[in-house]
């Protein structure tokens, strides 16, 4: 089964296409986002190291990172195919991610880049602050997101590029027909 990674900057669709690509395909998603907002709200002891940085915008220490994605995978076992979103966003997690990956036997297929314009990205991410409430969608905190992206998780476009496993895909337009580009390359790998 294939290991995705869906990338990309905050507001690029990650989570709303992993959804979709999981009712096609029933892959097991894992989104850190989701995970560290879980933690938040259950008061565990990593929601509480996590919140200061998820509300300033900025990336949640490696460390934490890599022990939860470590502690996910030992629970769901990745043999069914994994979509990673949200993560790795540093080289340091890629390069935690395939240690941790080779343990069983498997490794990174792909990663999906979607790419959007950053007015878009902003726009988008507004509207999912007035629909949603997520403390980290206001203005001034997107663009601290925004920023980190492109110092931090950027490079690992050309990190993967580099071991030919990276796919720029266009993620503007109608939902159906971004999912059909990734679908594309999901069908080619299959
Ligand atoms: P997301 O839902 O993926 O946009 O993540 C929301 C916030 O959670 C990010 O702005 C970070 O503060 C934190 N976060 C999620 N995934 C990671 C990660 N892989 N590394 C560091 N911080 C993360």
């Amino acid at each position: 089964m294939l290991n995705l990674i869906i990338f990309g900057a905050p507001g690029s669709g990650k989570g709303t296409q992993s959804e979709l690509l999981i009712k096609k395909y029933g892959f097991e998603h894992v989104s850190t986002g989701d995970l560290l907002r879980s933690a938040i709200k259950a008061q565990s002891e990593l929601g509480k190291a996590a919140k200061q940085y998820i509300d300033n915008g900025q990336l949640v220490p490696d460390a934490l990172i890599i022990g939860l994605i470590e502690s996910v995978l030992e629970e769901r076992r990745p043999q069914h195919g994994l979509i990673l979103d949200g993560f790795p966003r540093t080289i340091p997690q890629a390069e935690a991610l395939e240690e941790l990956l080779a343990k069983y036997n498997t490794r990174v297929h792909a990663v999906l880049d979607l790419q959007v314009g950053q007015e878009e990205l902003v726009d988008r991410l507004l509207k999912r602050g007035q629909a949603s409430g997520r403390s980290d969608d206001n203005l001034e905190t997107i663009e601290k997101r925004l920023a980190v992206y492109h110092a931090q998780t950027a490079p690992l476009a050309a990190y993967y590029a580099d071991k030919g496993v990276h796919h720029a895909i266009q993620g503007s337009g109608a939902l159906e027909d971004i999912t059909a580009r990734l679908s594309q390359v999901i069908d080619a790998l299959n």
